[in-house]
């Protein structure tokens, strides 16, 4: 029996009439678990509609009231926080302790939604010229659509429509067909926390809903996470639409290890950082940049990296679970063929791993290439599985010239007992999130997620004080008031006078 997984229009949970069909299957032995009816064009067009109408009477519930209704929606989000991490858990395939990093991470944008009230605050200056002041506003825009890739059911969308509708603005949210059903529970529990019918909406589908909410013109803003191709495309037509847009999209994280740093910490921080949720983070580490002697330490990484296992979602001894499909397995498979074919050497191969009992499920063991060269297609590509590519460098200004090179720029780390050596990486280096001796840097709320380059189409980040900007208008207001001084003839001039 598999479970039918819901559309949330116009305030109603429903399976939709579509003839279109996705089956959502278990990552860790391919069998069905649900399945979805993609939302028709219809069914996009009436949740457009339904949230276009909710926005009039939402833009101007008080912004307390709005912010109450994230004071709620964080506790619940708490409250069920086991039970979330056990529905992505099942679908993704990731273990149950990273299932509940992943909605962790999107409850503290939750958390930081209820603050929203100082966040919209504007500015004000008195006496700009005589007896006028100026002032600003923040107002919504109005309907904003997001589209969130498999790889964060939890955190990605609630990076997005938690702020958006703290905002004033109503949300039509297109998660990844992959993993459906976490979002779905996110929109029960936003609607248990008391938002007002229509505020939220869920379509679910592929490609033609997206290009609908591209398109439409009552869709003011979009924000989109996902692979370069599909960003590209999105941030294209949606710009042309003459939307906002925010894209962010795929990586490939270089971490410098100087060999002043604390083996033990890089050697712990590698292995989680490379191959933790099967390489599927748009901020894992892929790239391991030996500089100088620190060279010496990748047998033990390899040693490290080969006591991984992969496991099931409910196996506390589990490293991590299986990649998301088959097709994502023979993706990450014929690019190890070519890491090989390519001349790179393969210390540490996963490519015949299978978990007894789930031989059909999609896994891949915990890979290591050394020797690899900026020419081959493993260090161009973003593989998006357990693979590490290492790299050696003779100084760090080689090792910065070399990330520097690279077309993507989301993150990256340096590993150094040396200030001065930090300091030099994180001042030259081109790439919107470092750690120092952090192996994944993402920032908290407060700030924003800052990738650079081709990892981010746009100029407006998700979360934090960029996404309050990205999902406002500022109105900023001049005024005089007039007591027994009004002025005698027209001011010809463009002056405040
Ligand atoms: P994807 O691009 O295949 O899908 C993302 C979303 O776009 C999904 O909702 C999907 O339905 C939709 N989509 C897919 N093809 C489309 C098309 N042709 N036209 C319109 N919409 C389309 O990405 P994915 O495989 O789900 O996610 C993995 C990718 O996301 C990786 O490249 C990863 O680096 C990236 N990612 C980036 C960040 C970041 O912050 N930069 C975060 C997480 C994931």
């Amino acid at each position: 029996m598999t479970t039918q997984i819901k559309h949330y229009i116009d305030g109603e949970f429903t399976t939709g009439s579509g003839d279109r069909l996705i089956t959502v299957t278990n990552p860790a032995n391919n069998l069905p678990i649900a399945e979805i009816k993609c939302a028709t064009d219809e069914e996009v067009l009436g949740a457009i509609a339904s949230a276009k109408s909710a926005f009039q009477t939402w833009k101007e519930t008080p912004v307390s009231e709005r912010a109450r209704v994230m004071l709620r929606y964080q506790h619940l989000l708490k409250e069920h926080h086991d039970e979330l991490a056990t529905i992505l858990a099942k679908e993704t395939g990731k273990t149950f302790e990273d299932a509940k990093g992943d909605v962790w991470r999107g409850i503290e944008v939750a958390e930081h939604a209820c603050s929203i009230a100082s966040l919209l605050m504007g500015e004000t200056v008195e006496n700009v010229a005589r007896k006028i002041d100026t002032y600003s506003y923040t107002q919504p825009l109005g309907v904003c659509a997001g589209i969130t890739p498999f790889n964060f059911p939890a955190m990605i969308p609630l990076w997005m429509f938690p702020l958006a509708i703290a905002c004033g603005n109503t949300f039509v949210l297109k998660p990844s067909e992959q993993d459906p059903m976490t979002p779905l529970r996110l929109a029960e529990l936003f609607e248990q926390a008391g938002a007002a019918k229509g505020v939220l909406q869920l379509v679910h589908g592929d490609k033609s809903a997206v290009d609908i909410l591209l398109t439409h013109e009552d869709i003011k803003a979009i924000s989109f996470v996902g692979s370069v191709g599909v960003g590209q495309y999105v941030y294209k037509t949606g710009t042309d639409h003459l939307k906002r847009v925010q894209a962010f999209a795929g990586a490939k994280n270089h971490s410098v290890i100087m060999p002043d740093a604390n083996k033990e910490q890089v050697l712990n921080n590698l292995v989680g950082a490379s191959v933790g949720a099967a390489g599927q983070r748009c901020m894992a580490i892929s790239v391991a940049v030996f500089v100088g002697e620190a060279k010496e330490w990748i047998p033990e990484l390899k040693e490290r990296l080969a006591k991984v296992r992969p496991g099931l979602w409910d196996d506390a001894e589990a490293g991590y679970g299986p990649l998301i499909s088959p097709q994502a397995k023979e993706r990450v498979l014929s690019l190890i063929a070519k890491g090989k074919e390519e001349g790179a050497e393969c210390l540490l191969d996963g490519s015949e791993f299978t978990l007894e009992g789930y031989e059909s499920g999609n896994w891949v063991g915990p890979t290591m290439f050394t020797k690899v060269t900026p020419e081959m297609t493993i260090y161009k590509e973003e593989i998006f599985g357990p693979v590490l590519c290492c790299v050696e460098s003779d100084s760090l200004e080689d090792a910065i010239e070399l990330v520097n090179a690279s077309p993507y720029g989301n993150g990256t780390s340096i590993f150094t007992a040396s200030g001065a050596a930090a300091r030099k990486y994180q001042h030259e280096i081109e790439v919107g999130q470092v750690g120092i001796n952090v192996p994944i840097p993402v920032p908290l709320p407060f700030f924003s997620f800052t990738g650079w380059k081709g990892s981010f189409y746009g100029d407006q980040h998700a979360y934090g004080k960029q996404a309050v900007r990205f999902f406002t208008e500022t109105k900023t207001i001049t005024a005089r008031w007039f007591e027994d001084d009004i002025p005698s003839g027209p001011n010809m001039t463009i002056a405040l006078k």
